[in-house]
Protein backbone atom coordinates (compact mmCIF):
# COMPACT_ATOMS: atom_id res chain seq x y z
CA UNK A 1 0.00 0.00 0.00
CA UNK A 2 1.69 3.53 -0.91
CA UNK A 3 0.23 5.57 1.69
CA UNK A 4 1.64 8.84 2.09
CA UNK A 5 2.80 10.76 5.61
CA UNK A 6 -0.35 12.43 6.47
CA UNK A 7 1.67 14.26 9.10
CA UNK A 8 4.10 15.65 6.71
CA UNK A 9 1.40 16.62 4.24
CA UNK A 10 -0.22 18.71 7.16
CA UNK A 11 3.04 20.56 7.97
CA UNK A 12 3.92 20.98 4.58
CA UNK A 13 0.54 22.71 4.56
CA UNK A 14 0.85 24.66 7.24
CA UNK A 15 4.31 26.10 6.09
CA UNK A 16 3.25 27.02 2.67
CA UNK A 17 0.07 28.71 4.87
CA UNK A 18 2.81 30.84 6.70
CA UNK A 19 4.96 31.29 4.51
CA UNK A 20 1.94 33.33 2.13
CA UNK A 21 1.36 35.08 5.15
CA UNK A 22 -2.27 33.80 5.57
CA UNK A 23 -4.43 34.05 8.98
CA UNK A 24 -2.90 32.71 11.54
CA UNK A 25 -6.37 30.50 12.63
CA UNK A 26 -5.76 28.97 9.01
CA UNK A 27 -2.03 27.72 10.12
CA UNK A 28 -2.94 26.27 13.47
CA UNK A 29 -5.70 24.08 11.47
CA UNK A 30 -3.53 22.22 10.13
CA UNK A 31 -0.41 22.77 12.71
CA UNK A 32 -2.95 20.96 15.23
CA UNK A 33 -3.88 18.56 13.48
CA UNK A 34 -0.54 17.34 12.64
CA UNK A 35 0.42 16.83 16.31
CA UNK A 36 -2.69 15.18 17.07
CA UNK A 37 -2.26 12.69 14.23
CA UNK A 38 1.58 12.29 15.14
CA UNK A 39 0.37 11.57 18.60
CA UNK A 40 -1.84 8.92 17.40
CA UNK A 41 -0.99 4.92 16.79
CA UNK A 42 -0.58 3.69 12.94
CA UNK A 43 -3.52 1.31 13.51
CA UNK A 44 -5.51 4.16 15.20
CA UNK A 45 -5.51 6.04 12.71
CA UNK A 46 -6.48 3.61 9.43
CA UNK A 47 -9.52 2.23 12.34
CA UNK A 48 -10.74 6.11 11.99
CA UNK A 49 -10.09 6.95 8.60
CA UNK A 50 -11.72 3.71 7.15
CA UNK A 51 -14.79 4.57 9.96
CA UNK A 52 -15.09 8.35 8.56
CA UNK A 53 -14.38 9.23 12.26
CA UNK A 54 -11.07 11.29 12.14
CA UNK A 55 -12.75 14.98 12.43
CA UNK A 56 -13.87 13.56 16.15
CA UNK A 57 -10.16 14.07 17.10
CA UNK A 58 -9.72 16.71 18.64
CA UNK A 59 -7.49 19.24 17.22
CA UNK A 60 -8.66 17.88 14.02
CA UNK A 61 -11.70 19.25 11.25
CA UNK A 62 -13.77 18.13 8.29
CA UNK A 63 -11.31 19.73 6.10
CA UNK A 64 -7.93 18.40 8.32
CA UNK A 65 -10.17 15.28 8.14
CA UNK A 66 -9.98 15.04 4.10
CA UNK A 67 -6.70 15.80 3.83
CA UNK A 68 -5.36 13.34 6.43
CA UNK A 69 -8.04 10.68 4.91
CA UNK A 70 -6.61 11.07 1.31
CA UNK A 71 -2.74 10.86 2.04
CA UNK A 72 -3.86 7.49 4.10
CA UNK A 73 -5.18 6.65 0.73
CA UNK A 74 -1.94 7.59 -1.34
CA UNK A 75 -3.10 10.73 -2.75
CA UNK A 76 -1.73 14.21 -2.70
CA UNK A 77 -4.51 16.19 -0.58
CA UNK A 78 -6.48 18.72 -3.05
CA UNK A 79 -5.91 21.00 -0.40
CA UNK A 80 -1.97 20.81 -1.01
CA UNK A 81 -1.92 20.38 -4.71
CA UNK A 82 -4.16 23.77 -4.56
CA UNK A 83 -1.75 25.37 -2.66
CA UNK A 84 1.49 24.49 -4.19
CA UNK A 85 0.11 25.36 -7.99
CA UNK A 86 -0.46 29.10 -6.05
CA UNK A 87 3.00 29.33 -4.87
CA UNK A 88 4.89 32.53 -5.76
CA UNK A 89 7.01 33.39 -8.75
CA UNK A 90 11.18 32.01 -8.21
CA UNK A 91 14.12 34.46 -7.14
CA UNK A 92 16.17 35.49 -10.40
CA UNK A 93 19.76 36.61 -10.82
CA UNK A 94 21.55 38.09 -8.26
CA UNK A 95 18.54 37.70 -6.17
CA UNK A 96 19.01 33.92 -6.13
CA UNK A 97 22.44 34.31 -6.04
CA UNK A 98 22.54 35.79 -2.75
CA UNK A 99 19.57 33.29 -1.62
CA UNK A 100 21.90 30.75 -2.11
CA UNK A 101 24.71 31.78 -0.18
CA UNK A 102 23.01 32.36 2.90
CA UNK A 103 24.05 29.70 5.28
CA UNK A 104 21.54 30.75 8.13
CA UNK A 105 19.23 33.52 9.89
CA UNK A 106 19.67 35.83 12.45
CA UNK A 107 16.68 36.50 13.57
CA UNK A 108 13.49 33.77 14.88
CA UNK A 109 11.12 33.63 17.63
CA UNK A 110 9.48 30.99 18.99
CA UNK A 111 6.44 30.20 21.46
CA UNK A 112 8.76 31.16 24.25
CA UNK A 113 8.14 34.81 23.28
CA UNK A 114 5.56 35.88 20.41
CA UNK A 115 6.63 33.29 17.72
CA UNK A 116 3.13 30.76 17.00
CA UNK A 117 5.73 27.36 17.29
CA UNK A 118 7.70 25.41 19.52
CA UNK A 119 11.54 25.79 19.15
CA UNK A 120 12.32 22.52 17.38
CA UNK A 121 9.49 23.24 14.94
CA UNK A 122 11.33 26.19 13.83
CA UNK A 123 15.06 24.16 13.75
CA UNK A 124 13.12 21.72 11.56
CA UNK A 125 11.87 23.52 8.76
CA UNK A 126 15.57 25.72 8.90
CA UNK A 127 16.71 21.98 8.28
CA UNK A 128 14.30 21.52 5.72
CA UNK A 129 15.46 24.98 3.92
CA UNK A 130 19.23 23.61 4.25
CA UNK A 131 20.01 26.51 6.61
CA UNK A 132 23.17 25.12 8.70
CA UNK A 133 22.35 27.81 11.70
CA UNK A 134 19.21 29.33 12.72
CA UNK A 135 19.24 32.10 15.75
CA UNK A 136 16.88 32.33 17.99
CA UNK A 137 15.87 35.64 19.12
CA UNK A 138 13.06 35.90 21.42
CA UNK A 139 12.14 39.40 23.04
CA UNK A 140 13.52 40.75 26.24
CA UNK A 141 11.81 41.39 29.60
CA UNK A 142 10.42 44.68 29.11
CA UNK A 143 8.49 43.69 25.52
CA UNK A 144 6.03 42.72 27.74
CA UNK A 145 3.29 42.14 24.64
CA UNK A 146 5.55 40.07 23.08
CA UNK A 147 5.69 37.83 26.45
CA UNK A 148 10.00 38.63 26.64
CA UNK A 149 11.95 36.75 28.59
CA UNK A 150 13.54 38.15 32.20
CA UNK A 151 16.99 36.38 32.95
CA UNK A 152 15.82 33.14 34.23
CA UNK A 153 13.58 32.12 31.36
CA UNK A 154 15.97 32.86 29.20
CA UNK A 155 18.52 31.04 31.78
CA UNK A 156 16.08 27.99 30.98
CA UNK A 157 15.69 28.53 27.22
CA UNK A 158 19.80 28.05 27.11
CA UNK A 159 19.46 24.71 28.82
CA UNK A 160 16.49 23.49 26.50
CA UNK A 161 18.35 24.90 23.37
CA UNK A 162 21.58 23.14 24.44
CA UNK A 163 19.73 19.76 25.04
CA UNK A 164 17.99 20.22 21.35
CA UNK A 165 21.41 20.88 19.62
CA UNK A 166 22.13 17.61 20.45
CA UNK A 167 19.27 15.77 18.96
CA UNK A 168 19.49 17.96 15.86
CA UNK A 169 21.05 16.27 12.71
CA UNK A 170 24.83 16.75 12.39
CA UNK A 171 25.73 19.90 10.47
CA UNK A 172 22.81 21.69 11.64
CA UNK A 173 22.66 23.98 14.81
CA UNK A 174 20.28 26.49 17.27
CA UNK A 175 22.54 29.37 17.82
CA UNK A 176 21.73 31.28 21.34
CA UNK A 177 20.37 35.12 20.79
CA UNK A 178 18.02 37.63 21.82
CA UNK A 179 15.98 40.19 20.19
CA UNK A 180 16.93 42.98 22.98
CA UNK A 181 15.26 46.39 23.14
CA UNK A 182 17.45 49.06 22.76
CA UNK A 183 15.75 51.00 26.06
CA UNK A 184 15.14 54.88 25.66
CA UNK A 185 18.33 55.62 26.83
CA UNK A 186 20.28 53.40 24.71
CA UNK A 187 21.23 50.65 27.26
CA UNK A 188 19.94 46.95 26.06
CA UNK A 189 17.43 45.08 28.27
CA UNK A 190 19.02 42.26 29.26
CA UNK A 191 21.73 41.15 32.21
CA UNK A 192 25.42 42.02 30.85
CA UNK A 193 26.26 38.69 32.06
CA UNK A 194 23.37 36.92 29.92
CA UNK A 195 24.41 39.29 26.77
CA UNK A 196 27.64 38.10 26.93
CA UNK A 197 27.04 34.69 26.93
CA UNK A 198 24.43 34.37 24.20
CA UNK A 199 25.99 33.66 20.34
CA UNK A 200 23.86 36.34 18.35
CA UNK A 201 22.88 39.87 19.91
CA UNK A 202 19.96 41.60 17.45
CA UNK A 203 18.92 45.16 19.13
CA UNK A 204 15.65 46.52 17.84
CA UNK A 205 14.30 50.42 18.99
CA UNK A 206 10.35 48.75 20.02
CA UNK A 207 9.18 51.71 22.26
CA UNK A 208 8.98 55.29 21.86
CA UNK A 209 9.05 54.93 18.20
CA UNK A 210 8.45 58.95 17.66
CA UNK A 211 11.31 59.85 19.36
CA UNK A 212 12.36 63.19 17.93
CA UNK A 213 15.65 62.66 15.63
CA UNK A 214 18.53 63.93 17.91
CA UNK A 215 17.00 61.65 20.83
CA UNK A 216 16.49 58.90 18.47
CA UNK A 217 19.98 59.01 17.21
CA UNK A 218 21.23 59.42 20.35
CA UNK A 219 20.18 56.17 21.52
CA UNK A 220 20.73 54.52 18.30
CA UNK A 221 24.29 54.93 18.23
CA UNK A 222 24.89 54.37 22.30
CA UNK A 223 23.35 51.11 21.21
CA UNK A 224 25.44 50.18 18.64
CA UNK A 225 28.31 51.19 20.49
CA UNK A 226 27.26 48.31 23.32
CA UNK A 227 29.90 45.52 22.74
CA UNK A 228 26.93 43.49 23.30
CA UNK A 229 25.10 44.19 20.36
CA UNK A 230 25.86 42.57 17.03
CA UNK A 231 23.21 43.18 14.73
CA UNK A 232 20.70 46.55 14.80
CA UNK A 233 17.06 45.16 13.96
CA UNK A 234 14.68 46.49 11.87
CA UNK A 235 16.32 50.11 11.92
CA UNK A 236 13.40 52.14 11.11
CA UNK A 237 10.36 50.55 12.86
CA UNK A 238 8.42 50.72 9.99
CA UNK A 239 5.02 48.58 8.78
CA UNK A 240 4.21 48.45 5.20
CA UNK A 241 0.92 46.87 3.71
CA UNK A 242 2.04 43.24 3.14
CA UNK A 243 1.71 42.28 -0.51
CA UNK A 244 -0.53 39.23 -0.95
CA UNK A 245 -2.02 37.27 2.05
CA UNK A 246 -1.88 38.26 5.27
CA UNK A 247 -4.24 38.17 8.70
CA UNK A 248 -7.03 40.66 7.88
CA UNK A 249 -6.44 42.14 10.90
CA UNK A 250 -3.05 43.13 10.16
CA UNK A 251 -3.74 44.26 6.68
CA UNK A 252 -5.67 47.41 6.15
CA UNK A 253 -4.28 50.20 8.54
CA UNK A 254 -1.79 48.83 10.19
CA UNK A 255 1.05 50.62 8.75
CA UNK A 256 3.17 52.90 10.84
CA UNK A 257 5.59 55.43 9.20
CA UNK A 258 9.86 55.12 9.93
CA UNK A 259 11.38 56.55 12.85
CA UNK A 260 13.66 59.40 12.34
CA UNK A 261 17.08 59.79 12.68
CA UNK A 262 20.56 60.99 11.67
CA UNK A 263 21.53 58.00 8.93
CA UNK A 264 24.61 59.21 8.44
CA UNK A 265 25.33 58.92 12.16
CA UNK A 266 23.89 55.68 12.77
CA UNK A 267 25.53 54.46 9.59
CA UNK A 268 28.68 55.80 11.11
CA UNK A 269 28.25 54.06 14.43
CA UNK A 270 27.63 50.68 12.70
CA UNK A 271 30.76 51.02 10.42
CA UNK A 272 32.86 52.31 13.53
CA UNK A 273 31.95 49.33 15.49
CA UNK A 274 31.82 46.80 12.79
CA UNK A 275 27.91 46.30 13.58
CA UNK A 276 25.77 44.58 11.02
CA UNK A 277 22.35 46.27 9.30
CA UNK A 278 19.65 43.84 9.11
CA UNK A 279 17.77 43.68 6.04
CA UNK A 280 14.49 42.83 7.67
CA UNK A 281 12.82 40.70 5.12
CA UNK A 282 9.30 40.46 6.88
CA UNK A 283 6.66 41.44 3.79
CA UNK A 284 5.05 43.77 6.69
CA UNK A 285 8.40 45.75 7.21
CA UNK A 286 10.84 45.49 4.40
CA UNK A 287 13.36 46.91 6.60
CA UNK A 288 15.29 49.54 6.04
CA UNK A 289 13.83 51.18 2.95
CA UNK A 290 16.16 50.85 -0.07
CA UNK A 291 17.15 54.29 -0.27
CA UNK A 292 18.75 53.95 3.54
CA UNK A 293 20.06 50.69 2.55
CA UNK A 294 21.82 52.38 -0.60
CA UNK A 295 23.48 54.77 1.36
CA UNK A 296 24.41 51.82 3.99
CA UNK A 297 26.43 50.06 1.38
CA UNK A 298 27.92 52.88 -0.25
CA UNK A 299 29.10 53.51 3.24
CA UNK A 300 30.63 50.17 3.84
CA UNK A 301 28.62 48.46 6.75
CA UNK A 302 28.02 44.94 7.34
CA UNK A 303 24.71 43.37 6.74
CA UNK A 304 22.28 40.35 7.75
CA UNK A 305 19.46 39.06 5.65
CA UNK A 306 16.89 37.85 8.20
CA UNK A 307 13.28 36.86 8.13
CA UNK A 308 12.51 37.60 11.66
CA UNK A 309 10.23 34.38 11.37
CA UNK A 310 7.07 33.81 13.92
CA UNK A 311 6.17 30.83 12.28
CA UNK A 312 8.23 28.16 10.28
CA UNK A 313 6.91 28.53 7.17
CA UNK A 314 7.83 32.28 7.06
CA UNK A 315 11.48 31.20 7.61
CA UNK A 316 11.44 31.43 3.74
CA UNK A 317 11.03 34.94 3.21
CA UNK A 318 14.72 35.34 3.24
CA UNK A 319 14.12 35.87 -0.64
CA UNK A 320 12.11 38.64 -0.09
CA UNK A 321 15.40 40.31 1.52
CA UNK A 322 17.47 38.92 -1.21
CA UNK A 323 15.67 40.69 -3.87
CA UNK A 324 15.69 44.01 -1.95
CA UNK A 325 19.90 43.33 -1.53
CA UNK A 326 20.11 42.50 -4.93
CA UNK A 327 18.83 45.72 -6.24
CA UNK A 328 20.95 47.89 -3.90
CA UNK A 329 23.69 45.82 -4.85
CA UNK A 330 24.89 44.52 -1.71
CA UNK A 331 27.76 43.24 -2.00
CA UNK A 332 27.76 39.20 -0.79
CA UNK A 333 31.19 39.25 1.20
CA UNK A 334 29.21 42.04 3.77
CA UNK A 335 26.32 40.01 4.55
CA UNK A 336 27.38 38.25 7.63
CA UNK A 337 24.75 35.21 7.65
CA UNK A 338 26.79 34.15 3.76
CA UNK A 339 29.77 33.67 6.22
CA UNK A 340 30.83 30.18 7.71
CA UNK A 341 29.59 29.40 10.82
CA UNK A 342 32.68 29.84 12.62
CA UNK A 343 33.37 33.36 10.89
CA UNK A 344 30.04 34.76 12.36
CA UNK A 345 30.74 33.17 15.96
CA UNK A 346 34.33 34.58 16.19
CA UNK A 347 32.42 38.13 14.40
CA UNK A 348 29.80 38.27 17.21
CA UNK A 349 32.71 37.38 19.88
CA UNK A 350 34.73 40.03 18.76
CA UNK A 351 33.40 42.91 19.77
CA UNK A 352 31.78 41.56 22.98
ZN1 LIG B 1 11.40 43.46 16.54
ZN1 LIG C 1 11.75 40.06 15.88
Amino acid sequence: MSSRDPVADLRRIAFLLERANEATYRVKAFRSAAATVAALPADELAERAAAGTLAKLSGVGDVTARCIAESLAGEEPVYLRRLQTTEGTDLQGAALKMREALRGDCHSHSDWSDGGSPIEEMALAAVELGHEYLVLTDHSPRLTVARGLPPARLRRQLDHVAKLNDALPEGFRILTGIEVDILDDGSLDQEDALLARLDVVVGSVHSKLRDESPRMTRRMVKALANPHLDILGHMTGRKVAAAGGGDKGHRAGHTRPPSTFDLDKVIEACVEHGKAIEINSRPDRLDPPKRMLTVAVEAGCLFTIDTDAHAPGQLDWLRFGCERAALCGVPEDRVVNTWEMERLLEWTASHA
